[in-house]
């Protein structure tokens, strides 16, 4: 039997199902690219009947990423299935993912289908995939809470349909090693032809024990594990990417599996994925947490100081921490910047890089040392894959002791400079309530967070927002010297999303979601969007579509975003 594993990434699907973990296409597109450089073998993509968005992100994906198998997930109706196939077809190598539940607990109360019923139903979604692709993978859903004899004859007829990959998901982390092991053992016993296909295991952490069971799993028979990058994912979250595949390198002595993966992208893709969502790793996480190679108490520094080997169990470099080292100044150019830059694994195109450049000389004269994570929070705050209809010119805010505080804001929109002066409780708030003003697009922020990237008082702050917008959330991220700054950035990234979401869905959504324009941005910025020297045809649809069926147009918009 091959001891070689498949690693199958579900950061894009499951992961991105977690609260505050949505991300764009663009966003999809790079976590992606980043995720193919980290070796994975199958990466899934989305869920394309979920919404319009989905779907256009998991057909860039299995467009740009052409190495991996790319994955998309269907329940077992055909339109589920055709709509995913649909996404998937330009991918170099697709795999349609299905699935269906199979505990009583399940089938009972979500689906209210029998037995019998539900074994058909996987059976004909497995014979319906493989018309589209040879590669199709079978999930019994909640497979760890079903009855063990019903779960083994759904996978025996999954198996005869024709699916190549059968996984047993724990999808409510219910499951405990030793138990998880008896169930692969039973498959693997009992399923015939179970030998010809891959066994795969995909586990929830609900009690912290997804990479313990997932590794039980593996000891059992199981050839795919199924994990997300920083562990993100449904509740408590999937098993984490980076602790199986190091649990795996470390104690290779005990557990002779290989996998594909490139453990020194291990730090880049965790900084990228909290970069994106806004989600920062906890610091004692295992792995990638600021504090994994930390070492506080003295008799451990000690001791690492006379043999690393004595309190690190793995270094910080075989996951790709570089070391904390000072690296450049305000003299630096543009081409040293650029080839850090490129030592800390980040390739920017030339446009990317001149945004960077810029940014770094703000930096560099407000701040006299720059330590690689500046340079990385500079590089992700440059990210821009979105238009910025409002860009930030100007900000002035005051604070204190005295209440309240005021904020005067230059937003440039379309080359023109629009200002508004607000107050509120602190600053922040009256930058916010500035913004608003400008923008005419009211958002509700639900989370607010603010870090410093490194140490000293002239250290940057990262600020990450969620912000609402018509019952969406959308994150920004900016960092800065100045917190205010990247406060009033950071929520200006999130609008910018909010406005190109609602530009972008094409035809028919095109029209929908410019008819919804007013409901994002209210009415005065419909003119704007008309006045625009860029196209949108949007806004000429919209105002036709305001006049004849608006309303329902706006409704089927606010729908499409509450599905994803
Ligand atoms: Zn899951």
């Amino acid at each position: 039997m091959s001891h070689r594993l498949v690693i199958f990434d579900t950061t894009l699907r499951d992961g991105e199902q977690s609260p505050g973990a949505s991300m764009n296409l663009e966003e999809k597109v790079r976590m992606a690219r980043q995720i193919d450089a980290l070796g994975v073998d199958v990466i899934e993509a989305g869920f394309p009947m979920a919404s319009e968005d989905d779907y256009r992100a998991v057909q860039a994906v299995a467009r740009e990423v052409r190495r991996p198998v790319i994955a998309a997930l269907a329940r077992t109706t055909p339109a589920d299935i055709e709509r995913a196939w649909r996404a998937i077809e330009p991918a170099a190598r697709p795999r349609i993912h299905t699935f269906v539940a199979t505990s009583d607990l399940h089938m009972q109360h979500k689906l209210r289908r029998s037995r019998e019923e539900v074994f058909d139903m996987a059976v004909e979604a497995v014979r319906l995939a493989k018309s589209f692709t040879p590669d199709v993978e079978f999930s019994a859903e909640d497979a760890t809470r079903s009855d063990v004899d019903f779960l083994r004859r759904v996978v025996a007829a999954a198996v005869e349909a024709g699916a190549t990959t059968i996984n047993i998901p724990d999808t409510v982390g219910y499951t405990i090693p030793g138990e998880f092991a008896g169930i692969i053992g039973t498959l693997r016993e009992r399923v015939p032809g179970i030998g010809n296909v891959v066994l795969s295991v995909h586990c929830h952490n609900d009690l912290g024990l997804a990479v313990a069971n997932s590794l039980a799993a593996v000891e059992a028979g199981a050839r795919q594990v199924e994990c997300t990058v920083n562990g993100i994912g449904e509740r408590a979250g999937n098993a984490s990417l980076e602790e199986l595949v190091m649990a795996l390198y470390v104690r290779r002595d005990v557990l002779p599996y290989v996998t594909g993966v490139v453990t020194t992208e291990i730090y880049k893709s965790s900084q990228l994925l909290s970069a994106i969502t806004g989600m920062h790793v906890q610091a004692n996480k295992a792995v990638v947490g600021k504090n994994a190679f930390a070492h506080e108490a003295g008799i451990h520094q000690d001791g690492v100081l006379k043999e690393r080997r004595t309190y690190e169990i793995m270094t910080p470099e075989s996951v790709g921490i570089k070391s904390n080292r000072l690296v450049l100044g305000k003299h630096s150019g543009r081409h040293a910047l650029g080839k850090k830059l490129q030592d800390l694994g980040y390739g920017l195109s030339r446009p990317e890089l001149d945004r960077a450049y810029a940014r770094f000389i703000e930096i560099a004269d407000l701040k006299k040392e720059i330590f690689d994570e500046d340079l990385i929070a500079i590089v992700h705050d440059g990210m821009r894959e979105i238009p910025e209809t409002f860009a930030l010119k100007l900000l002035h805010a005051t604070a204190g002791s005295q209440r309240p505080s005021t904020a005067t804001v230059t937003l440039e929109a379309e080359g023109r400079d629009e200002v508004a002066c607000a107050i509120g409780d602190g600053p922040v708030a009256a930058a916010y309530n500035a913004i608003d003003q400008i923008t005419r697009v009211r958002g509700r922020l639900l989370d607010y967070s603010i870090r410093a990237v490194s140490r000293g008082r002239d250290a940057m702050g990262e600020v990450s927002v969620h912000v609402e917008f018509s019952g969406r959330a959308f994150t920004g991220k900016a960092a800065s010297t100045d917190v205010v700054d990247a406060s009033a950035r950071a929520y200006l990234h999130a609008v910018n999303k909010a406005l190109h979401l609602s530009r972008s869905l094409s035809p028919p959504s095109e029209t929908v979601v410019a008819a919804a324009l007013p409901r994002i941005a209210d009415a005065p910025m419909a003119p704007r969007a008309k006045a625009a020297p860029a196209p949108p045809p949007t806004s000429a649809a919209a105002g036709d579509l305001r006049q004849t069926g608006g309303r329902q147009a706006s409704d089927t918009f606010v729908r499409l975003i509450n599905l994803v």
